[in-house]
């Protein structure tokens, strides 16, 4: 019912000579999946508007790491929604931890970031994660709550519906550290769980939740073989074809 997805996210990655032999190699690799999963590639914005052709009418959709809320106007730096729609963007990551820690977004711009997404149709990721001090000291669950309720409580059923999650502890980006997949999935049915009491069994059932956080070809079958894990975010390991098209085959196998 839920459909696996594959997204690579470039971060400040790559410039255009490479993004475009990356996105060619994806597309090539990619037809053998089929309609079996999803892709998804999520590069820097400079990157969005010459990508957009190559991927029109294939199964690889294009994605934005950020938003501003407004429509337009004094926001220097800032691109809105009507932009990344025009860049050929269908989706758009929300909260992502280093947007987070080292650009100071707070839950409420988050939440006015989201609100935008979604009215605007571009579909949010939404990236929650507890940093190393947090789940050591036991307050993973309360972090992720806090993180759930002051950005997705209060959207109606019909909003939640066009957002996926994407679970990212924060020790585990970048670092090589891999959640193991029961840590993870643990965490996911938490996850989902909030989305129960939230939004309701038939929405929490078909919300797709990632998991993101040094996900490689070796681990991505374990991974995205657990009942609540819906797809992978993928930093690092997405920025070569093969090992990005080497997750989805382990997560296809
Ligand atoms: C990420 O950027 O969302 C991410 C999970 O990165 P990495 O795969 O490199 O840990």
């Amino acid at each position: 019912m839920r459909k696996l997805l594959i997204a690579g996210n470039w971060k400040m990655n790559l410039v255009l000579a490479e993004a475009k032999s990356l996105t060619g190699d994806i597309l090539s690799q990619m037809e053998r999946f089929g309609d079996a999963l999803d892709f998804l590639i999520i590069p820097p914005y400079t990157l969005l508007h010459p990508l957009a052709p190559a991927v029109w009418g294939t199964k690889l959709a294009l994605g934005a790491q950020d938003l501003h809320w407004e429509p337009s106007g004094a926001f220097t730096s800032g691109i809105s929604t009507a932009m990344l729609k025009d860049a050929g963007c269908s989706f758009v990551l929300v909260g992502h931890s280093e947007r987070r820690d080292h650009f100071k977004d707070t839950d409420a711009a988050l939440a006015m970031k989201l609100r935008a997404a979604i009215a605007n149709r571009v579909t949010p990721i939404y990236c929650i994660g507890e940093h190393l001090e947090d789940r050591e000291a036991g307050r993973t669950e309360a972090v992720l709550t806090h993180q759930f309720n002051t950005v997705l409580k209060g959207l109606a059923a019909d909003q939640i519906q066009n957002c996926l999650l994407a679970y990212e502890p924060v020790w585990a980006i970048g670092t090589g550290k891999t959640a193991t997949p029961e840590m993870a999935q643990e965490t996911q049915c938490f996850i989902r769980n909030l989305l129960v009491s939230e939004f309701g069994e038939d929405t929490a059932a078909s919300t797709r939740i990632l998991y993101g956080g040094s996900v490689k070809p070796e681990n991505a079958k374990e991974l995205m073989g657990q009942p609540d894990i819906d797809g992978a975010l993928i930093g690092g390991a997405s920025l070569t074809a093969d090992s990005f098209i080497g997750i989805a085959a382990a997560a296809n196998s």
